[in-house]
């Protein structure tokens, strides 16, 4: 018996097993949308298994792309590998990953209720909200959730670390208190380099695939890690409503895997070095970033091997300031998403957090940076200039506590 193999080993290795007798090295991409049948009854069979959440049968098709492709279900292997899962399922979208997970947890099981710790994606939080499901959603914190689930409850949501402003959750005990209740983690911000949820409890680890994972900026995708018969009810819903990945996202994503490790490692030494810069400049009120207040309770140490390379910010100076920076920073990209090779800078609560009610949103003040694989000296240096950007502005502008009441 051989020992595990190092997780920079497998997002190199994961997910290529059949290429040998396929006589090829590099990833094949299938882009087929139908496939030959066999005969009319093994191709009904096919069809009858996939549509069911099913794998192709050995002896029988992959029928229609809506219900398998080949570049898909070999990134979906690696992904299980990395989370130390049985199984992925990967969708068009996180948010179809969600919508999926939703389906399949109160649909067809009789329970239509959701448990959702706050903070959450601004997205996540609106399709919960949105009643477009037909789901009632109770929101809390973290060590409200015993309180929260109730008998016809079917999903607890959580994500950790939240976004945007890097709140901890400690997923054991959220499991713990879920009961037999499934918990579904969003592990968009931490990836299967720094956190791997399952190991804590989690019957799902689910992905916004289209930041770290994907990891270029130019693929929209998501993708749940569970075990295979949480997949089978995932893929069965896939099947039915169409939520697919397209199989060259699949390919990036795959190819991208490899160096997921080492741009997390390097994107998360950059960040450390950046928060140590903010923590002294004057022009900040606060720096959230996880474990700046020493991690008195241990759940960083229990559940994550780092702490990751998104950091958030509260500016002295309100709206104000923040949209000053925005606009003056060259380096940082002033865009939302996040997880990619190139740093970007946004307001949470003007976009990605615009349709979360008041009460949950973050402040006017807060801006989110995505740390990139840039030198971080010329990152620090591009926030300096904005900030001195900042002082120029605000030699003839209104107090900084007024200013700080523009819009909250
Ligand atoms: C972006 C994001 C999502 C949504 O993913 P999409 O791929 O944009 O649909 C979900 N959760 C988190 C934490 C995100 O950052």
């Amino acid at each position: 018996m051989t020992a595990p193999l190092h997780p920079d080993t497998v997002a190199v290795h994961s997910g290529r097993s059949d290429l040998t007798a396929l006589g090829v090295h590099a990833l094949p991409l299938d882009l087929s949308t139908t496939n030959p049948l066999p005969d009319i009854e093994r191709g009904g069979e096919s069809y009858e298994a996939m549509a069911t959440g099913g794998r192709p049968p050995a002896d029988g098709s992959m029928v229609y792309a809506r219900l398998w492709n080949p570049t898909v279900a070999r990134f979906e292997e690696a992904l299980a590998e990395l989370e130390h899962a049985e199984a992925a399922v990967a969708f068009a979208s996180g948010m179809a990953a969600m919508t999926a997970v939703i389906l399949a947890h109160t649909g067809t099981t009789g329970a239509r209720h959701v448990v959702a710790v706050r903070p959450l994606y601004g997205g996540t939080d609106h399709l919960l909200g949105s009643g477009l499901l037909g789901v009632d959603v109770t929101y809390c914190q973290p060590e409200e959730v015993a309180a929260a689930v109730r008998a016809d409850t079917g999903l607890v949501v959580v994500e950790t670390p939240a976004n945007p402003t890097l709140d901890i959750a400690d997923i054991a005990d959220v499991v713990r208190q879920a009961g037999g209740v499934p918990v579904v983690v969003d592990n968009t911000f931490a990836t299967p380099v720094l956190q791997n949820p399952i190991d804590l409890g989690a019957a799902m680890s689910l992905h916004s695939a289209t930041k770290y994972l994907g990891g270029h900026g130019d693929v929209i995708a998501g993708v749940v890690a569970c075990d295979e018969r949480t997949a089978e009810a995932l893929r069965r819903v896939r099947a039915v409503t169409g939520g697919l990945l397209h199989p060259l996202g699949a390919y990036l994503l795959h190819r991208g895997l490899t160096t997921l490790p080492l741009r997390v490692g390097r994107q998360q030494e950059s960040a450390r070095r950046i928060v140590q810069w903010l923590i002294d400049r004057p022009e900040v009120a606060e720096v959230f970033y996880p474990g700046l207040d020493g991690d008195p309770r241990g759940i960083l140490a229990r559940q994550m091997r780092g702490t990751g390379a998104m950091i958030a910010m509260r500016l002295r100076g309100g709206y104000a300031a923040a949209a000053t920076v925005v606009g003056a920073t060259e380096l940082f990209t002033h865009a939302v998403s996040l997880g990619g090779v190139d740093s970007l800078i946004q307001h949470p609560a003007a976009l990605t957090h615009r349709p979360v009610p008041a009460e949950a949103r973050p402040g006017a003040d807060v801006l989110r940076l995505s740390i990139g694989l840039e030198d971080a000296g010329d990152l620090i240096a591009d926030l300096e200039r904005a900030f001195v950007a900042l002082a120029a502005s605000s030699d003839d502008a209104p107090a900084v506590e007024e200013r700080g009441r523009v819009r909250s």
